[in-house]
């Protein structure tokens, strides 16, 4: 494929995808229900009028983006100048707009872009099978991905303990095995077994963000806590919260199960945590939360 081809297509992409749903991010007060998941980075394009004495640099630095986004997500910018009055499409990050090949998975698109995963998932809405992904640009040094906080030590106090007693670890977050299909996959969390309807606690005092079902996690609560960190409690068997409550570390958010698809059957629950990134909720290695 040629890379006028390529700019073309993704021209039209960007152009299809942008067509039906209009710019400006939804706002949380619009929204009917709270989701655990993103805006979809495709809809949270902004159009950008262009002004006299504006150039792709300034734009770009206008938006904290790189002068190449704007021109891969705008390929008419490549061999022309810019028209003032003229509308260009703007990403919410640095990054390309990739059709997943049919025959393919966003996840596979992930392995061959090199960036995690659930951060792919996340950027993308959530969404199970989607035709078209935003792949965030993933910087170009291999030792620091840029979908890492930065600051390797939680800078903030939230520690705690989301059982009553220490569980034994059945997974632990990373890159990981299926134990049951042999499958390799990144758990943004770790499985702590318990048994069902042991009672969940919240790990540090934050207000309950989401409590509902949601796809794969089962039915989840997350709290939202100080310091832009997030804690996520799925597979839970009974939700004893609702979105908005105020929570002190300890209180009870539900009771353990085994409802969504949990990695194993033995009843567990899948605790997470995630710090609030240029790309949205981020996952955390949970053990640097974790104490009793
Ligand atoms: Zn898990």
């Amino acid at each position: 494929m040629t890379f006028c081809y390529r700019l073309l297509l993704l021209c039209s992409i960007v152009t299809s995808t942008l067509g039906l749903v209009y710019t400006s991010p939804r706002s949380a007060v619009a929204q009917t229900a709270v989701s655990a998941c993103q805006t979809p980075a495709l809809e949270r394009f902004l159009r950008h009028k262009v002004a006299s004495g504006e150039t792709v640099e300034s734009i770009a630095q206008r938006y904290n983006l790189t002068p190449d986004t704007i021109i891969a997500m705008n390929p008419a910018l490549q061999n022309s100048k810019l028209t003032v009055g003229k509308e260009i499409q703007i990403p919410p990050y640095n990054g390309i707009v990739v059709e997943v090949p049919s025959g393919q998975t966003w996840r596979q698109i992930a392995a061959k872009y090199k960036i995690r995963p659930d951060v792919l998932f996340d950027v993308n809405g959530c969404q199970k099978n989607p035709r078209v992904v935003f792949v965030p640009e993933v910087k170009r040094s291999p030792n620091r991905p840029i979908t890492q906080n930065p600051t390797s030590t939680p800078a903030s106090k939230l520690v705690g303990y989301p059982l009553p007693e220490l569980a034994k670890v059945a997974l632990s977050y990373g890159w990981q095995t299926n134990p049951t299909n042999g499958e390799v996959f990144f758990h943004s969390g770790i499985d702590l077994l318990a048994a069902k309807g042991t009672p969940v606690k919240a790990i540090g005092d934050g207000t309950v963000a989401f409590a509902d079902k949601q796809g794969t996690y089962g039915n989840l609560v997350i709290i939202n806590h100080s310091g832009g960190l997030q804690s996520r409690y799925a597979h839970l068997d009974t939700i004893k919260v609702s979105v908005g409550q105020q929570m002190k570390k300890g209180d009870t958010v539900g009771s353990v199960g085994t409802t969504g698809t949990p990695t194993t059957n033995q009843p567990h629950l899948h605790f997470e945590v995630r710090s609030s990134s240029s790309l949205g909720w981020t996952a955390q290695d949970p053990k640097n939360y974790l104490q009793r």
